[in-house]
């Protein structure tokens, strides 16, 4: 198990054990979807050894990963995969975090980032009173309890609003738009009722949505990848593009958001910020993600050190790597289950077919057991000179996407 870690990664990437012989870092990953497989390809790269808990056999992870079946919400579980390396660290936020606070505690194991940011950060609600008493601008919220408050906040914030459950969300699931009072009664419902734990967000009529992958290092220190555009479908993130066809000034004030929520959190690693570019040029946080993050994937390939490779850096202590961009520009495409099984599976693989004959398009597919309908199964990335060029491209492997961003 004595083997030298990769020279890239500088003088910090060694360890030296009590036997004076090198060894290879050894990160343990709570989750080991898609995330962190990407994480497994650039620990593999770097010379460190990366263990992923995930409870789905052969998870997307478990091709450059050494899996551990289990539960990341079960305690035991998590005590158990923690021993032996040498920093915990997560790809989703849905885990126990108070598992984290006693490894942390008890072994004195490196927790990164920390388990009390994952703790704020896991339940939305929690994340956005945290970052209101921080001084983070966002948009208005409240807690919903009962159908009084649902109607109080129509009242207040008029209509429509957006419903939200505080925990356990993604890709928009635990999200219900409130057109109106009459509809209050199947918006919480469509999220599982009051005792769910909701909140109401108002409207944000925003221009465009800007997200940024921020970096932060042991001491503090942050750096941030360039400001990225997204475009959702369906509440889920469907493109990227980089640079943000926005104004400079807008692209800062995006910046400066990113880095206000991420110095208002502990811990290392690569945080996903994403946030509503309003018409008047400010910007608003919608959430944070304690991880790399959707939005990030350009960096695999139009950056010199990935948000993948950026995460471990940060977390084993190791120096920050260069965020910058070293492409003119950056499209990135998700491959979302249009249809369930082998249909699915079969239109996945036409837009892949396309995507390999377009110069400068990388195809990564994330290997889920099955493709189920309106889930991330895969991502294309493509660069090239400009922006102008990427949507070329793009049009050339999907013109309706391409519509949708132009
Ligand atoms: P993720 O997969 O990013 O974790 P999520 O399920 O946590 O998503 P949100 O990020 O809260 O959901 O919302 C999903 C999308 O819904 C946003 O990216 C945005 O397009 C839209 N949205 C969310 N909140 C609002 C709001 N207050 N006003 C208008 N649109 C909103
Ligand atoms: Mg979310
Ligand atoms: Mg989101």
């Amino acid at each position: 198990t004595c083997t030298a870690a990769s020279p890239a990664a500088g003088e910090t990437a060694t360890k030296v054990v009590e036997s004076g012989l090198p060894r290879t870092a050894v990160v343990g990953v709570l989750g080991g979807g898609q995330l962190g497989k990407m994480l497994g390809q650039e620990a593999a790269k770097m010379g460190i050894k990366l263990k992923v808990l995930d409870p789905t056999p052969s998870c997307p992870a478990s091709v450059v990963a050494e899996q551990t079946e289990g539960s990341f919400r079960d305690p035991e579980a998590v005590k158990a995969f923690a021993q032996g390396c040498d920093v915990l660290t997560v790809e989703i936020e849905h885990i126990d975090a108070g598992a984290m606070q006693e490894v942390a505690q008890q072994s004195g194991l490196e927790v990164q980032p920390t388990p009390e940011t994952m703790r704020v950060i896991q339940d939305k609600y929690l994340q956005k009173q945290h970052f209101q008493a921080a001084g983070v601008p966002l948009p208005e919220f409240r807690e919903i309890k009962c159908s009084k408050c649902a109607e109080g906040a129509g009242r207040a914030f008029g209509y429509p609003y957006m419903l939200k459950s505080k925990k356990l969300a993604y890709d928009g699931r635990g999200n219900a738009v409130v057109r109106s009072e009459a509809d209050i009664p199947a918006a919480v419902e469509s999220l599982g009722g009051y005792d769910k734990g909701l909140y109401a967000e108002k409207w944000v009529p925003f221009v465009c949505e800007l997200a940024v992958m921020v970096v932060r290092s042991r001491d503090g220190s942050l750096a941030s990848f360039p400001v990225v555009q997204t475009i959702h479908k369906d509440s889920i993130c469907w493109t990227t593009e980089t640079p943000a066809r926005v104004p400079a000034a807008a692209q800062k004030a995006a910046q400066v958001v990113a880095e206000q929520a991420v110095a208002a959190l502990e811990g290392a690693g690569v945080f996903g910020v994403e946030t509503f570019l309003l018409p008047d040029g400010s910007v608003l946080l919608n959430e944070v993600a304690p991880r790399p993050h959707n939005s990030g994937h350009y960096t695999i390939e139009a950056c010199p050190s990935s948000q993948f490779e950026a995460h471990l850096r940060a977390v084993l202590g190791w120096p920050l790597g260069d965020t910058s961009l070293r492409v003119g520009a950056s499209i990135m495409l998700n491959i979302l289950g249009e249809a369930g099984g082998e249909e699915g599976e079969r239109r996945a693989h036409e837009l892949m077919g396309r995507a390999y004959a377009v110069p400068g398009a990388s195809v990564h597919w994330y290997g889920k057991a099955g493709v189920a309908a309106q889930r991330k199964i895969g991502h294309i990335t493509i660069v090239g000179k400009d922006n102008e060029e990427c949507r070329q491209r793009l049009r050339a492997m999907d013109p309706t996407a391409a519509d949708a961003i132009e």
